[in-house]
C-alpha cells in the first residue's frame, strides 16, 4: 500500500463520522501522490503526513447565552488550530446549524494549503459554532458572540491565532466579538480580521473573496485567449462572496444571470441588478425570493435541495459561492451539456469529487476553492499587516495587492501542474504548490 493510501485509511479509522474531513484529505492526498511517492522514504521517516493530517489542537467548548424570552440556550463552540508551520493560525469562524467537528476539520485542513498559496505568513485554522444567527434579534446575536468570545479569547491573539468571518459571521458578529475580546484582555490588537473601517479594518476586505475569485478567473480566461466581456455567468449564493464576485464580473463586462440562497434561486435573463440584491441581503437580511417580487424580468424557483437547480441554467462560467457539496455530478453534467467551459469555486469544496473529476475529464477549466477564494484570507493578512504597522492603506493600494496575489496564485498553480506533468489540472497544481511550502517549513522546524 502506498504511503498516501495508508494515511487515508488511518484518517478514516481514527476519525470516524467525519465524512467531510475524509473527503478533503482524500482529494489532497490523491493529487499529492506524485510528489509524495518521489520523497516517500524521507517523508515516512519524518512522519510528515501523519503530522499534516492531525490538527495541532482542537478546542471545543460550551456557549451558554440567554434568548429574548429569558431562556438559557446552549451551543457548541470550536476552534481547530490545524497547522502553524508558516505563521499564526488564520481562518474564519462559521456560525451555521450544520457546523460540527468534521466540517471545521475539513475547512481547517484546506486552509493550510490555501494560506500557503497566498505567499503570506499565515498558518491554517478554522472555527465556529452550530449557532444560527438567522431569525435572531441583534441582542441575541450580541449575547451569543460575547459568550463565544469569553471562552475563545484564551486561545487566540494577534501573533497566535487570528480568526475572521465565514458563513453567518459578517461585520456585525466580528464587531461584537472584537468588543468582548478588548474588554476581556484590555488589548486593542489585530486579533480578528474583517473589522469595520473605523476600528482597524482594511479597505477591500469585504469585497476581497469575490473580487479575488474573478481576478483569478480573468487570468484563466487570458490563458485561454478570452476575456470576461459578454460572458454569461451563474453564481450560487447571495452572501458576501457571491455578491462581490457578481460585482467584479459585471465590472469586467460579464452578464450575471442567476443567484440563490438556501431556499431557491432567481434567474434574470436581463442581468442581475446587484443594488437590489445588496439591499435585500446586506440591508434587510431578507430572502433572494424578494428579488423576483421587485424585478419583472426575474423568475424565482424554490428549491428544496439548497439551490442545486441553479446549475441547469445555461452559462459560460459557473461560480459556486454558497456552501460545500452544492454542485454534484448531475449538476456538472447539466453545466457541460449547456456549454459551460469554466468553473471556479468561490465557496470551500462546493463541488463534489465526482463532479470535479467529470468537469476536468470534459475539458472544463476548473479552479479549486483553495486557490480561487484565497483572496479573502490574503486580504485578511493584509489587514493584519496594517494593524501591526498602525497604518491604513487606500482602496487602490489594497486592491492592487489583491490583484497581484491572485495573479501570483494562478502562476504558482499552473506552474506546479506543469512541473508534475499534469498541465491544466489546477486541483493538483494548487495542492502541490501549497504543500511544498508547508512541508519545507515543517522539515526545517523539526519534530513539533
Ligand atoms: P454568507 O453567509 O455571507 O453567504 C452564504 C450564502 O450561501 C448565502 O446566500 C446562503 O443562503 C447560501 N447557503 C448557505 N448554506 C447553503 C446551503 N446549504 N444550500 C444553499 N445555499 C446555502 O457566507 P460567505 O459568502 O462568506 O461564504 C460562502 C462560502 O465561501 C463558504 O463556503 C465560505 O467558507 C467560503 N469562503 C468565504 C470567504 C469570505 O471571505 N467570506 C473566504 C473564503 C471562502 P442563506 O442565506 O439561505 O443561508
Amino acid at each position: 500500500m502506498s504511503y498516501t493510501e495508508e494515511i487515508y485509511e488511518r484518517v478514516v479509522a481514527q476519525n470516524p463520522n467525519e465524512p467531510e474531513f475524509h473527503q478533503a484529505v482524500k482529494e489532497v492526498l490523491d493529487t499529492l501522490k506524485l510528489v509524495i511517492d518521489a520523497n516517500e522514504e524521507e517523508y515516512r521517516k519524518l512522519g510528515l503526513l501523519e503530522r499534516l493530517v492531525e490538527p495541532e489542537r482542537i478546542i471545543s467548548f460550551r456557549v451558554p447565552w440567554i434568548d429574548d424570552n429569558g431562556k438559557v440556550q446552549v451551543n457548541k463552540g470550536y476552534r481547530v488550530q490545524f497547522n502553524s508551520a508558516i505563521g499564526p493560525y488564520k481562518g474564519g469562524l462559521r456560525f451555521h446549524p450544520t457546523v460540527n467537528q468534521s466540517i471545521l476539520k475539513f475547512l481547517g485542513f484546506e486552509q493550510i494549503f490555501k494560506n500557503s498559496l497566498t505567499g503570506l505568513p499565515i498558518g491554517g485554522g478554522k472555527g465556529g459554532s452550530n449557532f444560527d444567527p438567522k431569525g435572531k434579534s441583534d441582542r441575541e446575536v450580541m449575547a451569543f458572540c460575547q459568550s463565544f468570545m469569553t471562552e475563545l479569547h484564551k486561545y487566540i491573539g494577534a501573533d497566535e491565532d487570528v480568526p475572521a468571518g465565514d458563513i453567518g459571521v459578517g461585520g456585525r458578529e466580528i464587531g461584537y466579538m472584537y468588543g468582548q475580546y478588548k474588554r476581556l484582555t484590555g488589548l486593542y490588537e489585530g486579533v480578528l480580521t474583517g473589522k469595520g473601517l473605523t476600528w482597524g479594518g482594511s479597505l477591500v476586505r469585504t469585497q476581497a473573496t469575490g473580487y479575488g475569485l474573478v481576478y483569478i478567473v480573468d487570468e484563466m480566461m487570458k490563458a485561454m485567449g478570452k476575456t470576461l466581456e459578454g460572458q454569461t455567468v451563474v453564481i450560487s449564493g447571495s452572501g458576501n462572496v457571491a455578491i462581490y464576485a457578481a460585482e467584479k464580473a459585471q465590472q469586467l463586462g460579464a452578464k450575471v444571470v442567476a443567484m440563490s440562497d438556501s431556499n431557491g434561486y432567481v434567474y434574470d435573463p436581463e442581468g442581475i441588478k446587484l443594488d437590489i440584491v445588496k439591499d435585500i441581503k446586506e440591508v434587510k437580511r431578507g430572502r433572494i425570493k424578494e428579488y423576483a417580487d421587485q424585478v419583472e424580468s426575474a423568475v424565482y424557483t424554490a428549491d428544496e435541495n439548497g439551490s442545486k437547480g441553479i446549475w441547469s441554467i445555461k452559462c459560460d462560467i459557473a461560480l459556486p459561492c454558497a456552501t460545500q457539496n452544492e454542485l454534484n455530478l448531475e449538476n456538472a453534467e447539466k453545466l457541460v451539456a449547456n456549454g459551460c467551459y469554466l468553473v471556479a469555486e468561490g465557496a470551500n469544496m462546493p463541488t463534489t469529487r465526482e463532479a470535479t473529476d467529470y468537469l476536468q475529464a470534459k475539458g472544463v477549466a476548473f479552479m479549486p476553492g483553495k486557490a480561487a477564494n484565497a483572496g479573502g484570507v490574503a486580504t485578511s493578512a493584509l489587514e493584519m499587516s496594517q494593524n501591526s504597522a498602525r497604518l491604513s492603506w487606500s482602496f487602490e493600494e489594497v486592491d492592487a495587492k489583491l490583484k497581484d496575489i491572485m495573479k501570483d496564485i494562478y502562476a504558482k498553480v499552473s506552474d506546479a501542474a506543469k512541473r508534475y506533468g499534469v498541465e491544466g489540472n489546477f486541483v493538483a497544481g494548487a495542492n502541490i504548490a501549497g504543500f511544498e511550502k508547508v512541508v519545507d517549513a515543517m522539515k526545517a522546524q523539526g519534530l513539533v
